[in-house]
């Protein structure tokens, strides 16, 4: 890395930043500008920020005094120890430093995978340290854990959970559509399923109505028929009282 070009020249140089300017001096001086065009690649892919950003935590300095990290200048993240000399690093700044200049980026003596360890100490203190949420917005605040743990993908103003809502609303589109098209399948039903119906209903009127007059013409014709003999009848009744008179008229002549 650019940073193990300074430490070699300028051991007392902690910050990465500062080292990268003139790592990139004394590496153009060594005159191998591949070299140089390597590392910058390397140095752009990396991850810049291997631990956790400090202005995410609450008081700065004392976090900064106590769990900054000598190579990405940011708060440990998974801090290891070296065995030998104490100094804290975050897991992935140190693999780096093991896999290009294996020596303690603080105090210089050579190291080796075997005198690393995992500082679990430091790493639930870390934990513990009061943070506020990184989104623009959010005036959540809380302990890093929490915020690692569940504020980080609950977040309102997440951009992350942003493309959730964007999923979420597509989702629903598409449930809607099919919603939509599932009612209009059945308004088309419901429209045949009613023309069917009222004309069947039609249908049964009109023979019904049909039945109703041939019924009334068969009353009317009964009615009609009654009348006819009860005029006979009366008619019968008439002559038989005349009869009945003139009877009792020729009687009376008779017995006078
Ligand atoms: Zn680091
Ligand atoms: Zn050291
Ligand atoms: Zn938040």
């Amino acid at each position: 890395m650019i940073v193990t070009t300074i430490w070699k020249t300028k051991p007392n140089v902690p910050s990465r930043k500062r080292g990268c300017i003139a790592g990139v001096v004394g590496t153009l001086r060594l005159g191998s500008v591949i070299q140089l065009i390597l590392r910058l690649i390397f140095c752009m892919a990396r991850n810049d920020h291997s631990g956790y950003p400090l202005k995410w935590f609450k008081d700065q300095n004392a976090t900064r005094n106590a769990y900054e990290c000598a190579i990405c200048l940011e708060v440990l993240k998974d801090p290891v120890q070296v065995r030998d000399c104490g100094h804290q690093f975050c897991a992935l700044c140190i693999d780096d430093i093991l896999k290009t200049d294996p020596r303690c980026p603080t105090c210089r003596i050579e190291i080796s995978d075997v005198m690393i360890f995992e500082d679990h100490a430091a790493r639930r203190l870390i934990k513990q340290l009061v943070v506020n949420c990184c989104n623009a917005g959010c005036s959540w605040q809380g302990c890093l854990g929490s915020l690692l743990q569940s504020h980080q993908n609950n977040c309102n103003f997440s951009i992350h959970r942003g493309n959730n809502v964007d999923e979420k609303v597509e989702k629903l589109e598409q449930t809607l559509e099919t919603l939509m098209m599932k009612i209009s399948t059945l308004e088309k039903k419901y429209e045949e399923d009613s023309k069917e119906l009222k004309l069947k209903y039609e249908q049964d009127s009109k023979e019904l109505k049909l039945k109703h007059e041939q019924d009334i013409k068969e009353v009317k014709l009964k009615l009609e028929q009654s009348e006819n003999r009860w005029q006979l009848l009366e008619e019968k009744q008439r002559e038989l009282c005349e009869k009945e008179k003139k009877t009792a008229d020729l009687r009376k002549e008779r017995f006078f």
